[in-house]
């Protein structure tokens, strides 16, 4: 997604990944500040040691706790979330669905729930309920980000929030290929009412059980290739100053699923 958007912007740049123990971030990141370096993205597990090994933070790295976008200027290291933008951009852009006034049920406490969490907050969200397997992390999570209106809820107290959602997010890697749990669903589809848009984070599958399971109800889905598309088209215009080919990108990601999934069905 990124090297087919430097080729349409002719930018002279390339992006590969590198993989890294947590011990060897520090080393790296001090690296960084080498001219050579526009800046990095950061995934799992590294994204809130990022956050402090960078110099400066903006203010929704800041207030997520975590960074996914670094950018070296000149010798200093600026941490970035994109993860936010991008999960409200796509909610918006490719669900028309408005998070002011809601009711969100968001499934997990990860790092990609402390994006979407600080995202439906700053979008004016009226009630966030967290559910997430491990209750305590979640409690640690939500005492954590300090926003109002959020709260953690299990058993029939998370039932009885679905019932009334406006919104689910799957935050969580249920339903991930290759991950802990490919072909579970993160909760029951009948807890949700039939308005209920169902946000799907993962994006490998394109289609996920959860999805899969919504749309068999009738229900409205939202993917999570949108969000990915859309917080790496942010990182591209941090580090270049360009504004981002989209569909170029969009379409790179699709394809690069779409060639994963190959693979691992083959
Ligand atoms: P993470 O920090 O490792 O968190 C994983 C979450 O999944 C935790 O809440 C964990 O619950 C839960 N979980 C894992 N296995 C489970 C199981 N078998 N049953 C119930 N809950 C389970 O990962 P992350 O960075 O937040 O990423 C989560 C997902 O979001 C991944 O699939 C990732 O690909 C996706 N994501 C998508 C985008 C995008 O742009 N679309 C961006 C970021 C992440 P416990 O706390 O109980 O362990």
């Amino acid at each position: 997604m990124q090297n087919a958007a430097f080729l349409e912007t002719r930018f002279p740049a390339w992006y590969e990944a590198i993989e890294l123990e947590a011990e060897e971030a520090p080393a790296f990141f001090a690296l960084l500040r080498e001219p050579r370096w526009l800046g990095v993205n950061v995934t799992i597990p590294h994204k809130e040691a990022a956050a402090r090994l960078v110099d400066r933070r903006s203010r929704d790295a800041e207030r997520a706790g975590a960074v996914n976008t670094v950018v070296r200027e000149g010798s200093e290291l600026v941490g970035h979330n994109t993860d936010i933008s991008g999960f409200l951009r796509a909610l918006r852009e490719d669900a028309g669905f408005d998070p002011a006034g809601c009711l969100a049920v968001v499934l997990g406490a990860g790092g990609a729930a402390r994006a979407c969490l600080v995202g439906l907050a700053d979008a004016g969200a009226q009630r966030i309920v967290v559910v997430n397997r491990d209750v305590g992390r979640a409690e640690r999570l939500v005492a954590e980000l300090a926003l109002d209106n959020l709260t953690v809820a299990s058993g029939d107290r998370a039932q009885a929030a679905c019932r009334a959602a406006d919104l689910l997010v799957n935050a969580t890697s249920v339903g991930m290929r290759g991950g802990p749990a490919p072909d579970d669903l993160p909760l029951p589809i009948g807890w949700l009412p039939a308005r209920a848009l169902v946000y799907d984070l993962v994006y490998r599958p394109t289609e996920t059980p959860l999805l899969r399971a919504a749309n068999t109800r009738g229900l409205p889905t939202l993917g999570g290739l949108a969000m990915l598309v859309y917080q790496g088209a942010s990182a591209f215009e941090l580090w270049t100053g360009l504004a981002a080919p989209v569909e170029r990108m969009r379409a790179a990601a699709a394809a690069q699923v779409e060639e994963a999934s190959e693979c691992s069905d083959s």
